[in-house]
């Protein structure tokens, strides 16, 4: 497997003093789920926000496919999509149309075909001419889901997926991200769950006030801490 994301001794230090990241280091490789787990504030929304080119680090560096995002960010940014954790939708637009509209932005040309997969394969084609402001919870997440896919990234960032949503859309999210898998899409995750992780990532990552506390296979790291202790250590 190839290196799709690499990061090198990143650090983030917002204006006013506050230490988000603290020397984070990590490969990602092709095809791999990523959960990054944390409690508020550890820093997870700021190692996403860094690689997606949202926000500026103040030390290490980043290469997505190759690029590094301080010299190549456009070519690196082509390859990412960012499902942010805040639901924002076009309210009167139809899910065909929204995803058409979040391809222009990256100045794609149409491509029917592709936008036709995405939306199959989050079940959504059935939806295409609705307009999204009359979908339920789910499925709006799925519309940014195919938005975050419409440019045909190769990595998908999920900022906390399932954050504030019951435990039947929890599963459904699952059921999504595994679909995501079967179709070869490398992800990254954040969540605030271990059994979420555990559910879905190939290796967990713990981060605790900006450190990168350890990053693991889910199989071995359940094996070492079992998951009350882990819990228990993040609460
Ligand atoms: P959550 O699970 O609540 O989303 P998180 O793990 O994503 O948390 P971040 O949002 O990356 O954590 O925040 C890490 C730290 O950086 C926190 O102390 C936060 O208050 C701080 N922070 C985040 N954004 C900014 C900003 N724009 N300016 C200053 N400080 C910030």
């Amino acid at each position: 497997m190839a290196a799709i994301i690499e990061i090198e001794n990143l650090s983030k230090q917002y204006r006013g003093g506050t230490k988000a990241l603290n020397d984070v280091s990590l490969t990602i490789e092709e095809g791999e789920i990523i959960a990054l787990l944390g409690p508020n504030g550890a820093g997870k929304t700021t190692l996403i926000s860094i690689i997606c080119g949202l926000v500026v680090p103040t030390g290490g560096a980043v290469r997505v496919g190759g690029h590094d995002i301080a010299t190549d960010w456009r070519a690196a940014r082509r390859l990412i999509g960012l499902v942010p954790q805040e639901i924002a939708l076009e309210p009167f637009e139809t899910v065909m149309n929204s995803v058409r509209f979040t391809r222009g932005l990256y100045g794609e040309g149409s491509d029917d075909a592709w936008i036709g997969q995405v939306l199959r394969s989050l079940a959504l084609w059935d939806k295409r001419d609705t307009p999204t402001k009359e979908l339920s919870g789910g499925m709006k997440r799925r519309v940014l889901i195919a938005k975050a896919l419409a440019h045909r990234p190769k990595v998908l960032f999920l900022d906390e997926p399932t954050a504030g949503v019951d435990v039947a859309l929890r599963r459904e999210m699952w059921q999504v991200v595994e679909q995501l898998r079967r179709d070869g899409v490398t992800i990254i995750l954040t969540t605030h769950y271990l059994e979420e992780a555990e559910e879905m990532a190939d290796r967990i990552g713990v981060i605790d006030r900006g450190r990168l506390l350890l990053i693991k296979p889910t199989a071995e790291l359940m094996g070492e801490f079992g998951k009350k202790t882990l819990t228990i250590e993040l609460d």
